[in-house]
């Protein structure tokens, strides 16, 4: 994944410094030189913390593994992003990263800066002591630069609640007698997690589409009869797929795309059809959907694997056609939610992309040529940072509960989620429809504006 990021936040800097209404008073000179800084600011991370983790192996060999913590902004609030786990996670990747943590953050108005981990490893080449090892080594090397009011780590691909419990242990045996609960968030709920965590991304990643589709058609219509709207061709893709029935397919089955799929499957209010689904191995199409349902109870069962074959697909009552791992993105349908992983659909898949409405679960999944192809044809992209920000939003739940050691239901957690997207996307829509950029420049813009006038304020621009 190149530093994509940085670019789009120059982009919208460049935007905001001809915006007279934005920052009124800096004007001329100091308007320039103070956008000059932001850029500076904003593309490069605050910190770059590299360790090689020394590991004693369940067979006695010593090895070194590779890790990262990089901290990209904290004007906002302490660093905040998962660790990733992963054999191809790279220094420009974590930073790409952490920078979209801290745009994330600003545009939902999460009290968080940006960071994000990697432990360049294939977790499944590991046994469970040498991933505990590991934990706690990543915690010990990094221990001074964590903490709930430095930097709180949370999962990320190949992480989940398991590690996070065995590193707030370890940050606990570090730091005695100082609060530890919002060391990290994600944790399993017996070590103060929160409910509903889990569900989160997958949940937040649906609320965007059915918010898009549904409730702002239903809720806005006086302002969608203005005549201006009428030219959008943006605002045109979504009317075309408003009121009638919906095929989607979905890539990625684990926590963020089997919820998604789930949570499109059961929602009464589109006539939502999920037609394919797919994981590593391959992809599941059926044209009359598929039971998503009895999928989620397959893979729970089976180490997280879709069903391999037609004979485990008859075993287990599911009728789908198998096909390769990549038709998911290319099928005949109307949504496709990317919940795998970046730059699944790049320049040289772009233009076979049939689904008018993308929705990013997984964070980059879009390359930036694609996402210009794809902007010229009227095609919606919901963006990572919008979509998939229903982690982070009840990680920062999970950290308040953890600070008051008063603990929400399950109900309050999504109520409360939703009601936090639900304020970002009222603030977003109408001007997005309204304008001439795509959902993505949008939504930078936003996030860039705020942390631009919080910068400015704090008196660090000059
Ligand atoms: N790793 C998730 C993300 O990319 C969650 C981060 C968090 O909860 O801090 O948004």
């Amino acid at each position: 994944m190149a530093n994509e990021t940085g670019l789009i936040v120059q982009q919208s800097l460049d935007a905001l410094l001809q915006d007279t209404d934005f920052l009124t008073h800096l004007k001329g000179l100091d308007r320039e030189q103070a956008f000059r800084s932001l850029g500076a600011i904003l593309s490069t991370p605050n910190h770059i913390h590299k360790s090689y983790l020394r590991i004693v192996m369940d067979s006695g060999n010593v090895v070194r593994v590779p890790a990262f913590r990089i901290q990209h902004n904290d004007t906002l609030g302490p660093y905040k992003g998962g660790i990733r786990f992963h054999e191809t996670v790279n220094e420009d990747e974590v930073t790409n990263l952490a920078t979209l943590m801290t745009l994330k953050n600003a545009l939902h108005e999460v009290p968080f800066g940006g960071a994000k981990g990697g432990i360049i490893i294939n977790p499944r080449d590991y046994s469970v002591r040498e991933l505990y090892m590991i934990c706690k080594k990543y915690v010990q090397y990094f221990s001074d630069v964590l903490g709930p009011d430095k930097d709180i780590p949370a999962p990320d691909m190949g992480s989940g609640e398991r590690e996070m419990d065995w590193m707030m242990a370890e940050f606990k045996n570090i730091h005695p007698g100082e609060p530890y609960r919002g060391s990290f968030t994600g944790k399993s709920v017996v070590n103060g997690g929160s409910l509903g965590r889990r569900e989160a991304t997958g949940k937040g990643v649906y609320f965007t589409l059915r918010y898009t589709l549904y409730d702002f058609m239903k809720h806005q219509s006086q302002w969608l009869a203005g005549e201006k709207t009428q030219v959008n061709p943006f605002l045109q893709t979504v009317i075309g797929h408003t009121d009638r029935p919906l095929k989607l397919a979905v890539q990625g089955f684990g926590n963020v795309g089997s919820v998604a799929a789930l949570e499109a499957y059961q929602c009464k209010l589109l006539q939502n059809k999920v037609v394919a689904v797919s994981d590593r191995n391959h992809t599941l199409y059926n044209e009359d959907g598929l039971d998503i349902p009895a999928l989620v109870d397959y893979t729970a069962n089976h180490g997280g694997d879709l069903p391999l074959s037609k004979d485990q697909l008859d075993a287990a009552g599911i009728k789908a056609e198998l096909l390769d791992r990549e038709a998911v993105l290319t099928l005949d349908v109307d949504v496709l939610i990317l919940a795998a992983l970046e730059d699944q659909i790049h320049a040289d898949n772009a233009h076979a992309v049939k689904a008018r409405i993308i929705v990013e679960g997984a964070n980059a999944p879009v390359t930036g040529d694609a996402d210009r192809i794809l902007g010229e044809q009227g095609v919606v992209i919901i963006p990572d940072i919008l979509a998939n920000a229903g982690g982070v939003i009840v990680s920062y739940f999970e950290w308040l509960q953890g600070r008051e050691t008063q603990f929400y239901t399950e109900d309050e957690v999504f109520k409360q989620l939703v009601d936090k997207m639900q304020h970002t996307m009222e603030s977003l829509l109408p001007a997005y429809f309204g304008g001439v950029h795509s959902l993505r420049t949008h939504c930078y813009n936003h996030a860039v504006m705020k942390l631009s006038a919080t910068l400015y304020r704090l008196g660090k621009l000059y």
